[in-house]
């Protein structure tokens, strides 16, 4: 029987290990959560992963699942730029890799050029990409560390919605098939305000600001003082 080893993880059977691989790609692929499909869950090898701890309950994958098909990914350097800032940051322990399969599907669809699975700090970057695009999954890492701080994520949020336009979607004729809904246009990008959740919205407009103030892009002041704040409030950790 052939076994594999990845990360330190216990060996598990090829099949097992084909079958965990699908359920976390297909996970990937239908979007942000955990679970499984309910037509997975009565799967023989679902109680294999259980009791090896690739899933708990009845269909949650774990940070484990992931973390063993992430390790599929080759490993890639970052920019000395993007190096130096994650030293003025104090940050540590990112994982940058390089994208692929069903990973550069998601990124390829949602028209950019990196994904970020934050909790995990592990960052996919496709080939060619950009110091903008190291930038901003970058700042999809931090935004963990000032979500909680809701006085300066209010004041971020007031700040772009009166710095980038604001349209509803009756408003907006060149993204065809837009769902309804308003949206905030920042970066060229229509981000939808009302439908992917506020935490969604939060974390894309720091992403986006973050990139732009370290790319060097002009920022209306106000945004400029909270951007830098912020910042300053993540080194003085
Ligand atoms: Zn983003």
């Amino acid at each position: 029987m052939s076994t594999s080893r990845s990360a330190g993880l216990p060996p598990l059977e090829a099949s097992v290990r084909s079958f965990l691989f699908l359920l976390v790609e297909d996970r990937i692929e239908r979007g942000d959560g955990d679970e499984i499909l309910p037509r997975w869950k009565n799967h023989r090898d679902v109680s294999v992963l259980r009791s090896l701890g690739y899933i708990e309950g009845t269909d949650r994958l774990t940070d484990k699942a992931f973390a063993a098909f992430f390790s599929t990914f080759d490993t890639i350097t970052c920019p000395d730029e993007i190096q130096r800032c994650m030293d003025e940051l104090r940050i540590t322990g990112i994982q940058w890799r390089r994208a692929k399969g069903v990973i550069l599907q998601r990124i390829r669809h949602g028209h950019g050029h990196g994904m970020t699975f934050p909790l995990a700090m592990t960052i996919f970057v496709r080939d060619g990409a950009a110091l903008p695009t190291w930038y901003h999954e970058l700042g999809h890492v931090t935004f963990q560390s000032i979500k909680e701080d809701r006085g300066s994520i209010a004041r971020l949020l007031a700040s772009a919605m009166a710095s980038f336009p604001v349209k509803s979607s009756s408003e907006i004729k060149d993204a065809p098939g837009i769902a309804e809904g308003s949206y905030m246009l920042i970066d060229g990008r229509y981000l939808g305000l009302d439908h992917s959740g506020m935490d969604a919205v939060e974390d894309e407009i720091w992403a986006v600001v973050f990139e732009r103030y370290h790319c060097g892009s002009p920022l209306p002041q106000n945004l400029l003082r909270i951007v830098e704040d912020i910042i300053g409030s993540i080194t003085a950790r």
